[in-house]
């Protein structure tokens, strides 16, 4: 048999273990990645960069996605027809003389994930996750949340036949829309009276002790569909790495995932310089940023605050070890704002046309901060990745134009205009 081109490797130590083995961590205890023989893939494709821009546009599944377009850098040992895929990816740029004007960014590309099949990306993580679990046998697949990944493993999950998803989610702390989505899509679905790192402890005990699929971003599988946001981007870009990605944090899988698959692509030559990284995080939920404050020297824990950018309100990112590297390799920065920075930075984007969640507002704020201080220079093209879709947390929109965020006084309010049903009454609310 010829030796297997990709394994699980500890972050740490190195061990390495058959990637058809069940588990989450080394026995030192530290974070597994999946691995590649990018040797053994140069020589298998030589020509990658055409054989990806060939798979764009066609119909033919798996390679319609925009995750498994990409199949010989995600999960090349996993064959094409046992792929559970929506199809996911294949998002948009968006660019605009408003939008730079607007966040002072000349060259400024937002990257929309949340135009993905459940509005999330975390879809390009569980299709990878989830055709993992398949391909193990895995009948029951588990995760917690704060709201996206449950919603996509649940959708995810639904398509395989004899498949259950279960889902911890911390009750009352997620928006009815992703609520809606967990049950709606049939998995069983747990509120519990504590926050999502409570959910992940809990989940993490089940899994340990009972035939249950950890699919949290934690399970390096999710990592490598999750990859594809970044190969994405620069195939769009004609191959080419804008000078900077801003990407919001919260459990980090995110962004190990960016740097994760941006450094491989420029291992394998689809691209031949690295960006730089600015991850940024609410203040109500800093871990991250107060870890990189210490040059990483420590690893931060806070109890996390509540926050508009409800998705990212993790006090103890799981991946903090990975993305702490990817910071460190590509020269990143770390960066917080406040919850009327990221308000508003949401309501700028979504005036532009483009509706963001205020998870994806924290990265917006990150980046106008980034710009105010000078880290990101004029002239630097910046490619933002917006992670959800404005109308999965609509409440939170409307609570900002209708002034009802606790707290917070809108700078740009929108409210609704009740009006009687009578011409004059029309013509003067609208000023005509
Ligand atoms: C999950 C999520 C994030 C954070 O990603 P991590 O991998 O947890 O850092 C950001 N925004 C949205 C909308 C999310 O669902
Ligand atoms: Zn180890």
């Amino acid at each position: 048999m010829s030796p297997a081109i990709s394994w699980l490797q500890c972050i740490r130590c190195g061990a390495r273990y058959d990637s058809h083995e069940v588990r989450y961590r080394c026995d030192c205890g530290d974070l597994l990645e999946v691995a590649h023989d990018l040797a053994r893939l140069r020589e298998l494709h030589p020509d990658l960069k055409r054989l990806f821009n060939d798979r764009v546009g066609t119909n033919e599944l798996p390679y319609a996605s925009g995750v498994w377009r990409y199949h010989e850098m995600i999960l090349p040992e996993l064959p094409a027809g046992e792929i559970v895929t929506k199809p996911e990816g294949n998002t948009n740029l968006y660019r605009s003389p408003k939008l730079s004007r607007e966040f002072a960014t000349a060259r400024l590309i937002l990257k929309h994930e949340g135009e993905n099949p459940t509005l999330s990306f975390k879809d390009r993580g569980m299709t990878a996750g989830v055709s993992w679990a398949k391909h193990l046998g895995r009948k029951i697949v588990a995760c917690a949340s704060t709201g996206d990944t449950s919603a996509a493993m649940a959708a995810y999950a639904a398509q395989v036949e004899d498949m259950q998803g279960v889902v911890f989610l911390p009750r009352d702390k997620v928006s009815p829309e992703q609520l809606a989505q967990a049950i709606t899509y049939g998995a069983k679905t747990l509120a519990i009276e504590t926050d999502f790192d409570g959910c992940m402890k809990l989940v993490q005990q089940v899994c340990d002790q009972r035939p249950v699929y950890l699919l949290n971003s934690m399970n390096p599988f999710r990592i490598e569909g999750q990859k594809a946001i970044g190969l994405e981007a620069v195939q769009q870009l004609g191959w080419r790495a804008p000078d900077w990605f801003v990407i919001p944090v919260g459990n980090a899988g995110n962004i190990s995932a960016l740097g994760k698959g941006l450094w491989e692509a420029r291992e394998l030559g689809l691209i031949d310089r690295l960006p730089r990284i600015a991850g940024v995080q609410a203040l109500a939920a800093d871990p991250f940023y107060r870890s990189y404050q210490t040059g990483f020297r420590e690893k931060i824990t806070v109890t996390a605050q509540p926050t508009a950018a409800s998705a990212i309100r993790i006090g103890a990112p799981v991946s903090h070890d990975k993305a702490a590297a990817v910071v460190q390799r590509f020269h990143g920065v770390v960066e917080a704002v406040s919850e009327e920075e990221l308000m508003e930075a949401k309501a700028l984007a979504d005036r532009c046309g483009v509706a963001v969640c205020p998870n994806s507002g924290v990265a917006l704020a990150g980046l106008r901060k980034l710009r105010a201080r000078g880290v990101i220079a004029d002239g630097e093209s910046v490619v933002v990745i917006l992670t959800a879709h404005g109308a999965k947390f609509s409440q939170v929109g409307v609570d900002y134009h209708t002034g009802r965020l606790p707290g917070l006084s809108p700078k740009q309010p929108n409210p609704p205009l009740v009006v009687s049903a009578d011409l004059p009454a029309v013509l003067r609310a609208l000023g005509l």
